[in-house]
């Protein structure tokens, strides 16, 4: 049966009942409104964009629900994809941030709408635990680089309250500030800044239960906590343009930060102890076959981790609670190093290969060679950040020779070669060989 025609208009929804007349556009339907504003378009200088779409050939968006095809909002698989050009493993955190990080955006579009919805949907501002070196700042860098929105990296540890030596909180959004500026308009660089994100490191440093006494400096870290939650909730923070402390005198910048992401990572060392302990208290009458199972196993118990557990560490459950997603990072095994050397778009070895290759050589590892780097950066216990300087080392004399020597072809590093038993082997070609 043929379907009966709606009779709405094509741009707004609007019918007969709500709007008097129609108008037959392009083979559409255009309710008066559309229509005016049509005209408006065609001889005047601004139209809604709806009317723009319609004039572009564009589908036509929808007015009230922010729309997820919007240029600056990135699909949750968009983020996915571009994290994972970069970041090894860490799949859970993938996937929690991409979600995490595609409502924030969200929901500053559907503040920014005319048409706001009813419900208020809360900032989502994110806590990563995880090993040190397991890829909580990179995550970081990886995001704002994909949104291309301004970012910066603050370390709780040389913040402190008002009124003592330190940084003052404002300061992180100096430096985010610092970041969107392009030399253009300050109103322009403030607005950027507003929709930037902020990465804060040893979030855990700043526990309250710190014994550390200093009349100088904010001895229990509290104060910085406290401070730390008015800019994490949203709030006008006045900044000093010079940075440093603040002075009466000074000028401010003021900053709203209801739309800046906050990220804050931290290693938590030792709270896989806590989660079991609590989870060996509670024990009595359900799950307790698991958790004596996974004892050991530190993803797993991290996926047990509750905002208690963090209380017990010495965060306030108020920072806490402005932390709504939580998501803990693996520690790296042997084969997620190996991956990190060879697969990111700018992992280390591929740096090293094009290094080379611009003197002509071909540089190449062997498995063993890259399972021996990966074995030495388990060793060292700083994550993958060991693996840079660990290749540094090993590749220091091939590259202090290589350039004074144009017959080296290939380089090969081997297993023996990482573990200082042997020097890499060298496959040497002279000018006239090469000719051949
Ligand atoms: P942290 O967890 O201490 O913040 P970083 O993110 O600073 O660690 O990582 C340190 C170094 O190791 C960076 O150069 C980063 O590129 C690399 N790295 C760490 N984890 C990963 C990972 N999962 N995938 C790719 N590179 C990683």
């Amino acid at each position: 049966m043929p379907r009966k025609p709606k009779f709405e208009c094509a741009l707004c929804g609007a019918t007969p009942k709500e709007i008097g007349s129609f108008f037959f556009v392009q083979g559409e339907i255009w309710c008066e409104d559309c229509y005016g504003e049509f005209q408006t378009h065609v001889h005047g200088p601004f139209s809604t964009p709806q009317v723009e779409a319609a004039l572009q050939g564009k589908p036509i968006p929808d007015d009230t629900v922010p729309d997820a095809n919007d240029d600056t909002l990135i699909l949750p698989s968009q983020i996915y994809a571009a994290l994972d050009e970069h970041v090894v493993g860490q799949e859970a955190t993938k996937r929690i941030l991409s979600v995490a990080v595609y409502n924030h955006y969200k929901r500053i579009l559907s503040l920014s709408k005319r048409k706001k919805t009813d419900v208020e949907i809360k900032k989502s501002n994110v806590l990563l635990i995880g090993p040190t070196g397991s890829g909580k700042t990179l995550f970081a860098e990886c995001l704002a680089k994909a949104l291309n929105v301004p970012f910066a990296i603050a370390d709780a540890t040389t913040l402190t309250q008002a009124g003592y030596v330190g940084e003052d909180v404002e300061n992180i959004l100096l430096r985010l500030l610092q970041a969107a500026d392009d030399g253009g308009n300050i109103n322009n660089v403030i607005k950027r800044a507003e929709r930037g994100i902020i990465y804060i490191d040893e979030i855990d440093k700043i526990s309250r239960k710190d014994e550390n006494t200093s009349i100088t400096r904010d001895v229990s870290g509290e104060g910085v906590q406290q401070a730390l939650l008015k800019i994490l909730e949203g709030t006008v923070a006045n900044v000093p343009p010079q940075g440093g402390r603040k002075h009466p005198m000074q000028e401010f910048i003021p900053i709203n930060t209801a739309n800046i992401l906050f990220i804050c990572g931290g290693a938590f060392v030792g709270i896989e102890d806590v989660i079991r302990r609590r989870l060996h208290q509670n024990v009595m009458g359900f799950n307790s076959d698991n958790i004596g199972k996974n004892d050991d196993d530190y993803s797993e118990i991290m996926t047990h981790v509750v905002p208690d557990d963090l209380v017990h560490f010495g965060l306030l459950p108020e920072l806490i609670g402005r932390l709504p997603v939580i998501s803990s990072l693996d520690p790296l095994s042997q084969d997620a190093f190996v991956r990190i050397l060879t697969e990111p778009k700018n992992s280390i070895v591929k740096q090293y290969k094009a290094l080379m290759a611009m003197d002509g050589v071909d540089l190449r590892f062997t498995d063993g060679a890259l399972r021996a780097v990966a074995d030495e950066a388990i060793r060292r216990k700083t994550g993958a950040r060991a693996l840079r300087s660990i290749l540094e080392k090993v590749m220091l004399d091939v590259m202090f020779d290589t350039p004074s020597d144009p017959d080296i072809t290939r380089i090969t590093i081997t297993e023996d070669a990482v573990n200082g038993a042997a020097a890499p082997e060298i496959i040497k070609e002279s000018a006239e060989e090469k000719a051949k």
